[in-house]
């Protein structure tokens, strides 16, 4: 058996022996990259979005890569994800998007971690960090998150001036930058401008107020592709990067390589009569003569129940249909129309075999969810392959 070498997060090799795999190709990350920023242009920086372990793609692995490619930023959910780069020895500002603890203040302070900053709790905090006896003269770098119609964290776009010139005013505050996110980018284009109106008022009459704030963005990946306004001058895309599509009509904009594909082989096979049924429920029972084989792979590993069914698998160069449902740790596929299928077969869930290809985005509408969603559940029980 092919036994499968992985780096594990202290860089210790270890080999696993599990016949199901994801595949990282480092190279379609750099592709996407360099598309991804030639489009936005050259006065916009690029904060490129690893948080979730970069969409599960690796966040140490992505961001090296993304660092030797110059990215002016990173972006994380948590201090967690920002620590765990520094950890390992990432250089690049990175900026946590969530909405952090006082108690994370001074981690975040100590590595070199910016902030989002939208409540008051934080900035007593940093103000109290900077009195305090061994941290006078500190700057707890941040950029301010303003809410313009997503209504989760961010100071509303009303009191955001307000809020601002607090901070600015703030010696122990580096008021790096600026930031809105939109709700509903590329589905409701009314709204999105509203977003957008508010958020370039807001610009102006900060301007007029004499701050100056170097960083000022709104562009997710939607944005970054087809709302040019939005760029200002950093964009913050996250799904395109891995070359995925939030829309079915982006292939005609960008060109992109998806990043991941996710293998497994096959451990079982069997013949089926006509009239026997299949996995948890029966809810499919054979119809003819045929093949089954089984695929250590189920939904603790992230392949969604909701493609029970459904969804279709490549081997041999050909589609094979799931049938039964998905169980925790396997999954049945059909196989009786394909010659040869032997236990040990490479199976291609994700990802493109032959001339065919099983692109992410149509699992997961199958499965009546979203491609971030999909790509996130993929569990740590899947071991990474870096290509
Ligand atoms: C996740 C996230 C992004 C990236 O979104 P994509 O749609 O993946 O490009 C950008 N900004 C914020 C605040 C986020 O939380």
């Amino acid at each position: 058996m092919k036994e499968l070498t992985v780096k594990t997060r202290n860089g210790i090799t270890r080999t696993r022996y599990r016949p199901t795999w994801a595949e990282v190709d480092l190279k379609a990350l750099e592709h996407n990259y360099i598309k991804v920023k030639r489009l936005a242009g050259k006065d916009v920086q690029m904060m490129a979005v690893v948080k979730a372990n970069a969409y599960g793609h690796g966040t140490v692995e992505v961001s090296k890569v993304l660092e030797g490619m110059g990215v002016n930023y990173l972006g994380v959910a948590t201090t967690d994800e920002a620590v765990r780069l520094r950890d390992h020895g990432i250089k690049t500002p990175i900026l946590v998007l969530g909405s952090v603890l006082p108690e994370e203040v001074r981690i975040a302070k100590d590595r070199d971690i910016t902030l989002t900053l939208c409540n008051h709790d934080i900035l007593k905090e940093i103000k109290a960090l900077a009195k305090s006896e061994e941290d006078r003269g500190i700057r707890v770098k941040v950029h301010i998150k303003v809410d313009t119609g997503m209504g989760r964290i961010g100071v509303w776009h009303e009191d955001a001036l307000h809020f601002v010139k607090e901070v600015s005013n703030e010696k122990s505050i580096t008021l790096e930058g600026i930031y809105t996110h939109f709700s509903s980018a590329g589905r409701d284009e009314f709204f999105t401008a509203y977003q957008m109106e508010s958020f370039e008022r807001l610009l102006a009459a900060i301007e007029k107020s004499w701050i100056k704030i170097p960083l000022r963005h709104a562009a997710n990946s939607i944005a970054t592709v087809d709302y040019k306004r939005a760029h200002l001058n950093l964009a913050r895309p996250g799904l395109i990067i891995y070359g995925m599509y939030p829309k079915y009509t982006f292939p005609k904009l960008i060109k992109l390589k998806p990043v991941l594909s996710l293998k497994t082989r096959v451990v079982f096979l069997k013949d089926i009569p006509p009239g026997r049924s299949i996995s948890y429920g029966r809810t499919f029972i054979s119809q003819r003569h045929t093949k089954i084989a089984t695929l250590p792979i189920g939904y603790a590993d992230g392949y969604h129940r909701g493609l029970s069914n459904k969804a279709e698998v490549l081997i041999h160069g050909q589609y094979a249909s799931i049938v039964g449902k998905i169980t925790m740790d396997q999954t049945m596929i059909d196989v009786g129309h394909i010659r040869g299928v032997k236990i040990g077969d490479e199976v291609v869930l994700i990802g493109k075999q032959g001339h065919h290809e099983i692109r992410i985005e149509k699992l997961a509408r199958l499965a009546g969810t979203i491609a971030y969603d999909f790509i996130c559940a993929i569990s740590n029980r899947v071991p990474r392959i870096y290509k």
